[in-house]
């Protein structure tokens, strides 16, 4: 058997964490990769522990990893998709993944948290794809207008900022729960204007607090 070449004399490599237990539901990590590269973001700082989790993962787990991950998925409030990377990038393997879980366990909630920019991404409404699977969306907003969604999240795509509210619409029409949110207390962002941005277009909007992961 080969050693797995991140392993150092006298020491145990280092064990991935591809599912972890907060507030009483399950967390996935299935990629690193983003297309923000938010300033804020702990990785950007060489930070990787997020409330006591390593996610800093050597590979992207396939489907069956995640599954046998998450273990007993009732034992949970709700099934998580969430980072330290946008899970949106693994699309086909997310989907999956919520196909499998919908299947074997029906009363399974399970939500996304994303950046809102998958049809960016793929350059199409991929947001009836998520019908049946997903039960809700929590789109990082960040910002009441794009000036300063770029200061902050630095995307790697023009338009980023109005594809990720229309990705928000479009999602409404699939997914039981759509809630847009946003960090309080970073510089130039306008709580207040943010939601006034959301009521303007039907969207629910939640206030969130820097590195508490909800
Ligand atoms: S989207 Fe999330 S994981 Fe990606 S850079 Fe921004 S804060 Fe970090």
């Amino acid at each position: 058997m080969n050693t797995p070449c991140t392993a150092k004399a006298g020491k145990q490599p280092p064990k991935e964490i591809i599912a972890y237990e907060l507030h009483g539901n399950c967390y996935l990590n299935i990629t690193w990769h983003c297309t923000l590269r938010c300033a804020f973001c702990p990785k950007y700082h060489g930070e990787w522990v997020v409330q006591g989790y390593d996610l800093r993962l050597l590979r992207e787990p396939e489907a069956d990893e995640v599954i046998a991950a998450i273990g007993d998925p009732d034992m949970y409030k709700q099934i998580v998709f969430c980072g330290l990377g946008e899970p949106t990038l693994r699309l086909d393997t997310l989907l999956e993944v919520a196909r499998q879980l919908k299947a074997e366990h029906p009363s399974t909630s399970i939500r996304i948290n994303t950046d809102g920019l998958a049809n960016l991404v793929y350059a199409e409404d991929v947001t009836p794809r998520l019908a049946g699977l997903i039960d809700e969306l929590s789109i990082s907003m960040n910002a009441q207008n794009e000036a300063v969604y770029i200061q902050h999240c630095r995307p790697k795509r023009d338009g980023a900022f109005e594809a990720m509210l229309d990705f928000a619409v479009q999602a409404m029409k699939h997914v039981p729960s759509v809630t847009l949110t946003a960090i309080d207390g970073l510089e130039g962002v306008d709580i207040d204007a943010c939601e006034t941005l959301c009521q303007e277009r039907g969207l629910n909007f939640r206030r969130r607090v820097l590195d508490i992961v909800g």
